[in-house]
């Protein structure tokens, strides 16, 4: 019997589990890698053959997954014993590249017990654990192919390399103390600390003394700090970044326990082999300082899921701030020269080693919505992992994904590979980063992409990368129409559908800058079915990182000159002197853009409120604003505002008046922005049923940034339901901009499919 297996096979533990069974079994034959997978030739009783077939399928490694077996009967070849074979090449390269893993139980009991000759070893890895797509350099999966090539095993490495029934057998990046890469530490003038052979203990020690640490972990560095609020406040100031929330790193889920609500599922989630970051909401804030997660409930928490994190939270403390290592707006830092050259104002000592990163990967963030796994941010410990479609691409396209959040995404037969998250797309630097990932992705999956969809917008970066990029045919696609593809890609939705698009920024058709689109429509082509009623964006970027000047356009939109002059009363002790300026401007309609933006709109009421004058990070003013409804009921009745449907618009200016006269009768700030909520989710729901019975369809994606909000989803899709409508929400993929490149490309494949003429 022969089995081609396709799928996550390689560097999984797939052979030597192969290996074992067909021991157990009793068949004869072999194994081995191909690019496109693993082959196995056995022979035996036909009731063993069978069992194998069956166990095969059902208790293969943790890590592997398997797309497609292919089975076929050959002709026997009197196979003496089960080996083994050699890697081999051939010009088709779909083998799946795992990505990287969570340390295993099996390697922390042999890090932490001492007779263990990996006892305190930061690089200890098996077929179940370890770095896998951020040192792959090539494939097969071997070692000489990732960054551990350069390092020669010891004879007791070696020989569980090659012991078929050992937890290390064939297990590419195995080390010891004895043969593998070493940690040591280096101060800011990048020489070697002394104490670095006493490594972990000079570490707390200084932890605990309030210094900042730089981490090379997996994907990237890190920073590390004491979770106190001055230590906190020291990395605030020297990182310039005075209010986007840090990540804590916690000893185990005990101590996660200590500091945050936590639900089965989230424990689920933090327990993942991808470990990603998972947003919890703060127990008590009285024992998080404020520096952590400033104006916020919530807060990212990671467990540690390298050997070397591991024993960094062995020591006297069972939580750190533990945050990316990357300069504003650029990739994370993977090399410890560009590491010792950004970081050397930031952090007082570096905890480095020499096993290089080869692909820069930062931490995953996902949510549990209503027990739903939400991502955030889908990178490490998932990528490269592809998702799966419902269509077949005959060719690779590629969808070059959004200015900010950026992500690529090809799609080739019925699998999209998504890049690893690569920031915002305005520097050199990140345009290094896609050109570099991309070129390991088209090596990795042999998918040169010949068909490119990239965003409307004329001035996004990535819309002039999309251009140096050699295909046969580019396509742009309006980007609340990639949000929308994208989640009907995700659910493997084929049908036309309704959409109900609520996002920040993206380039209408029209010029203007769209965000709240209640569309019709499939891959192809789309309709608007209504839109928030357009609102001046002052001064573009301007009005986006001030959510006090958009709070000033929608009163001045809604109430004229009395709208201003309640700006005036409201915003004028902050901004004496620019309001005056901005007035002029409003008046005059000189350099505004008109906008349909959900993100604006939240941002108006967080201002108008005192909750948020400036973002300071994306979606600060919204964030803020949704957090207050963590702890409200999901079922009250909805109290909104006024708002009017009319033609093809949503008009939401009535809200503002009468949030104005709320705030005047001293209604309390949650109630408000509680009752702001139901006006925007009983505005979609109208909008939608009005909608459905126009045009027959009675099923809506639910796609875009502002869908990240839970209030504002779990009441909307409840309402959704109750209204028979089926609620298709993004699964595999962020509903923001991280998502997008994967609606570009489903929506590049089928226009090109229908000039095709297929
Ligand atoms: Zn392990
Ligand atoms: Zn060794
Ligand atoms: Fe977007």
């Amino acid at each position: 019997m022969q089995l081609k297996i396709q799928g996550v096979v390689q560097g999984v533990g797939f052979r030597p589990f192969v290996y074992n069974l067909a021991q157990k079994c009793n068949l004869h034959g072999w194994v081995k890698n191909e690019t496109d997978g693993v082959m196995i030739e056995v022979e035996g009783s036909s009731e063993n053959l069978e069992n194998f077939y069956h166990q095969i399928k059902n208790s293969r490694p943790k890590l592997s997954k398997i797309d497609n077996i292919d089975k076929k009967y050959v002709s026997l070849r009197n196979y003496k014993n089960f080996t083994i074979n050699p890697s081999q090449f051939n010009n088709k390269r779909t083998a799946i590249v795992p990505p990287d893993a969570a340390v295993c139980p099996h390697c922390i009991e042999e890090i932490i017990f001492p007779d263990d000759r990996h006892y305190l070893y930061p690089f200890t890895n098996c077929t179940f654990c370890g770095p896998r797509f951020t040192i792959i350099r090539d494939i097969p999966y071997d070692r000489d192919k990732t960054t551990m090539g350069s390092f020669i095993p010891c004879k007791a490495c070696e020989e569980e390399y090659n012991l078929a029934s050992d937890r290390r057998f064939h297990a590419q990046p195995v080390a010891c103390p004895q043969c593998g890469p070493n940690v040591e530490i280096i101060d800011r003038q990048g020489d070697k600390v002394e104490e670095s052979n006493n490594w972990l203990e000079f570490f707390w020690i200084n932890i605990e003394a309030g210094n900042i640490f730089a981490i090379k972990g997996i994907g990237g560095y890190h920073l590390a700090c004491k979770m106190d609020q001055d230590v906190i406040g020291n990395l605030r100031k020297r990182k310039k970044r005075p209010f986007k929330p840090f990540a804590l790193m916690c000893r185990d889920l005990e101590a996660v326990k200590k500091y945050c609500q936590i639900s089965k599922h989230e424990a689920d989630l933090l327990s993942l082999t991808a470990a990603p970051v998972v947003l919890l909401t703060v127990k008590d804030q009285s024992v998080i300082p404020v520096a952590v997660n400033p104006y916020l409930n919530t807060l990212g928490v990671i467990l540690p899921y390298s050997p070397l994190h591991y024993l960094l939270l062995q020591g006297p403390f069972d939580v750190m701030v533990m945050t990316s290592a990357n300069p504003t707006d650029l990739p994370i830092l993977k090399d410890n020269l560009e590491a010792l050259e950004c970081l050397k104002n930031i952090a007082d000592y570096f905890i480095v080693h020499n096993r290089d990163i080869y692909q820069r990967c930062d931490d995953s963030v996902v949510r549990s919505a209503c027990n739903r796994v939400q991502y955030h941010r889908r990178s490490r410990g998932f990528v490269p992992d592809p998702v799966r479609l419902g269509f077949s691409a005959e060719k690779a396209v590629i969808g070059m994904g959004g200015e900010m959040k950026n992500t690529f995404c090809i799609i080739k037969d019925s699998m999209a590979y998504l890049s690893q998250h690569l920031g915002e797309m305005e520097t050199v630097e990140s345009y290094n980063f896609f050109m570099d990932s991309l070129a390991h992705f088209i090596k990795l999956h042999d998918l040169q992409p010949r068909v490119v969809g990239y965003d409307l917008h004329p001035d996004y970066h990535i819309s002039e990368i999309a251009q140096k990029i050699p295909a046969e045919k580019k396509y742009t696609v309006q980007h609340h129409h990639a949000h929308f593809a994208s989640c009907l890609a995700d659910n493997g939705c084929q049908d036309r559908a309704l959409g109900a698009i609520l996002d920040g920024t993206g380039y209408g058709l029209d010029e203007a800058i769209w965000g709240f689109e209640i569309i019709s429509g499939d891959f192809l082509s789309f309709e608007r079915e209504y839109y928030q009623t357009y609102t001046s964006l002052p001064g573009g970027e301007f009005g986006i990182k001030n959510p006090w000047a958009m709070a000033l356009s929608y009163l001045y939109q809604s109430c004229g000159n009395a709208g201003l002059q309640v700006g005036r009363d409201i915003l004028g002790p902050l901004y004496d002197k620019e309001i005056t300026i901005l007035i002029k401007e409003l008046i005059k309609q000189t350099s505004s853009v008109p906008t349909s933006s959900c993100g604006r709109l939240f941002d108006s009421v967080a201002a108008l409120l005192g909750i948020c004058y400036e973002n300071t990070y994306e979606g600060q003013a919204a964030i803020e604003l949704s957090e207050m409804l963590i702890k409200e009921d999901l079922f009250a009745v909805p109290e909104p505002y006024p708002y009017h449907i009319y033609d093809n618009q949503i008009n939401f200016y009535p809200v503002f008046p009468a949030i104005v006269k709320d705030l005047k009768s001293n209604c309390s700030k949650i109630k408000i922005a509680r009752k702001f909520h139901d006006t925007v989710i009983m505005a979609v729901v109208e909008s939608i049923k009005r909608s459905s019975l126009k045009t027959g369809l009675k099923t809506v994606a639910l796609s875009g940034g502002a869908w990240h909000n839970d209030y504002l989803l779990s009441r909307t899709e409840h309402l959704l339901q109750k209204e028979q409508l089926k609620v298709l929400l993004p699964q595999n993929v962020p509903p923001g901009d991280g998502g997008l490149s994967l609606g570009q490309a489903a929506v590049a494949y089928h226009k090109w499919k229908s000039e095709a003429n297929f």
